[in-house]
Order: structure tokens, then C-alpha cells, then sequence
């Protein structure tokens, strides 16, 4: 695997993997904050399936982080990643400073999802979304790769990214990969590190309240705000959470829908103690 650092770098890297690669040559990519966990892993391993050539970056990227968010404590663990990613056979490990990607210390330009990018996350952490979107938009002009590949644990960043690909005609398609989740159903998350033993136990509420609130949905009840009354007395059954949202949207638009019928995203984020966790649950349309 190389390991590369400079925009320079990775460029010519590409330019030569894809002359070399048997064709045609296909590139995947895989942004990455690192603190890598099955969850990443799973997105190289598609990756792996359907490209010959698989670029993975790790940049824990200052934009799009709150000014008193966890940006400086971010989990940052750089060794055990590479050795993580040259397992997956990946064969380019793009990891710029932010003196790279920002070389005036900030964005001079930023990209803006009206209407979508400031729904869910991006209420709760305004600029959130305009960080991501900018950043994504930068790799995909450094890489260029023909598919990307994100997880559906991030949904709403999931819904950004599709809009600002279809609005900007990137061409590059967006793989979404299923949310990996632990044993007991956590949602894989780098900021899982944070959390002490009685807080993890505390945040299995979380995909406890998806799953039973799948089950209602699926049985029949289809009316979004009784559904999300239902999700709040669940989740205030463990009052270790500090509830940030629950909300009940179209996956595309993040709108809130009242009807689940047509399909839904039911998304949550809450707090416990000082670390932030979002998880959702898909509803696919009852309507054929
Ligand atoms: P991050 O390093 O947290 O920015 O995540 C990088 C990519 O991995 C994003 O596309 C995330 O949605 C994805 N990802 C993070 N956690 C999971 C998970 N548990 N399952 C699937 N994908 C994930």
C-alpha cells in the first residue's frame, strides 16, 4: 500500500494506477476519519468487490467540526489504520495534513446543500454538513474515482452528498453501504471510544428504540407522529440520554414526512455524557 500525503502525490499515484490497472480501470474511494473499525472496513471491502483500484483516505477534517466540538480529541490512530487497510489489500492510503487540504488554513470556497444540509445533524451542528460537502468535494476532484463509498449510519450525510453529486454532476457514483453494528446492536462508531463501560451499555437504547420502532412500523403503524412519541417515551426509559433529536424524514429530501408508507428515515442523536451518537433505521415504501 502507498501511503501518500500530498494532493501532487496522490494525483500522479491515480494517474499511474489506473494506466497500470488491468481495464478498465475502475477506482473506488473511502473517506475516512480513521480510527478505523469494521464499519470502515466493510465500505473498502465493496469497494474491493467492484473496483481495481481502491483509494482510502484518512483526514480528520478541521471544517467540519463546531468550534467547541471534539475535533482536537478526535480519536486519531494512524499505525494500527494502516496496517488495518493494507489487510484489506487496499492499494493507495491518501492522508494529507491540513496544511494540504486547506493551505490558507481554511476553505476559500465552500459548497451548501440548501435545504438539506441544514436538516438533522446539520441543525444540531450548524456548518456541519458545509464542511462535509466541501471536503468530499475536494477528494473527489483530487482522486477522481468512479464510485465512493459511504455508510448508512450517516444518513443525512448520505442525503447531502447524493444531492450535491446529482446538483454539481459529479461523475462519480456514491455507494451506501449498511450500517455494521456490534453484537449488541451499537451502531460501530470511532467516537464509540469515548464512551465508559456503563455509558456503552447506556447506548444500546439507541438502536433498541430503531429496532422496536421498525417493528411498529412494519406491523402497521404508519403514522409518523405517533411513531416518534412512542421513539421519546422508549428513549426516556434511559434517562443517561440527553436527547437531540428524533425525527421521522424522507430519506432524500430529510423533510419530515407524516406518513411512513412511502418510506421513511427515522433518525436519532443523543448525548451520553459528553460523546454525541446518531443511529437510524430505514423504512422501505409499503406502497408497490
Ligand atoms: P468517519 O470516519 O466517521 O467519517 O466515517 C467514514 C465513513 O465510514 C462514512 O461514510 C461513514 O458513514 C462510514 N461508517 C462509519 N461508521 C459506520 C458503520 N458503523 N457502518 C457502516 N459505515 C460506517
Amino acid at each position: 500500500m502507498q501511503i501518500l500525503q500530498t494532493i501532487k502525490e496522490i494525483r500522479q499515484a491515480c494517474a499511474t494506477a489506473r494506466a497500470t490497472a488491468a481495464k478498465p480501470a475502475t477506482l473506488g474511494l473511502v473517506p475516512t476519519m480513521g480510527a478505523l473499525h469494521e464499519g470502515h472496513l466493510s465500505l473498502i471491502r465493496a469497494a474491493k468487490k467492484q473496483c481495481n483500484i481502491v483509494v482510502a483516505t484518512i483526514f480528520v477534517n478541521p471544517t467540519q467540526f463546531g468550534p467547541h466540538e471534539d475535533f482536537s480529541r478526535y480519536p486519531r490512530t494512524f499505525a494500527s489504520d494502516c496496517a488495518l487497510l493494507e489487510a484489506e489489500g487496499v492499494d493507495i492510503l491518501f492522508a494529507p495534513t491540513v496544511e494540504d487540504i486547506y493551505p490558507t488554513g481554511t476553505s476559500r470556497t465552500f459548497i451548501e446543500v440548501p435545504g438539506i444540509s441544514d436538516r438533522l445533524d446539520g441543525l444540531s451542528r450548524p456548518g456541519h454538513f458545509r464542511g462535509v460537502a466541501t471536503v468530499v468535494a475536494k477528494l473527489f476532484n483530487i482522486v477522481s474515482p468512479d464510485y465512493a463509498y459511504f455508510g448508512q449510519k450517516d444518513a443525512a450525510q448520505v442525503a447531502v452528498l447524493r444531492a450535491m453529486v446529482q446538483n454539481l454532476n459529479f461523475p462519480v457514483n456514491l455507494i451506501v453501504c449498511p450500517t455494521v453494528r456490534d453484537a449488541e446492536g451499537l451502531a460501530l462508531s470511532s467516537r464509540n471510544q469515548y464512551l465508559s463501560p456503563e455509558e456503552r451499555t447506556q447506548a444500546l437504547a439507541l438502536s433498541r428504540s430503531l429496532v422496536t420502532a421498525t417493528t411498529h412500523a412494519t406491523k402497521g403503524l404508519h403514522n409518523a407522529a405517533q411513531l416518534k412519541s412512542a421513539i421519546l417515551q422508549d428513549l426516556q426509559s434511559t434517562p443517561a440520554l440527553k436527547i437531540d433529536y428524533v425525527e421521522i424524514v424522507d430519506p432524500t429530501t430529510l423533510e419530515p414526512i407524516v406518513d411512513l408508507q412511502t418510506g421513511a428515515l427515522i433518525a436519532i442523536a443523543a448525548w451520553i455524557g459528553k460523546t454525541r451518537l446518531i443511529d437510524n433505521a430505514l423504512i422501505a415504501s409499503s406502497m408497490s
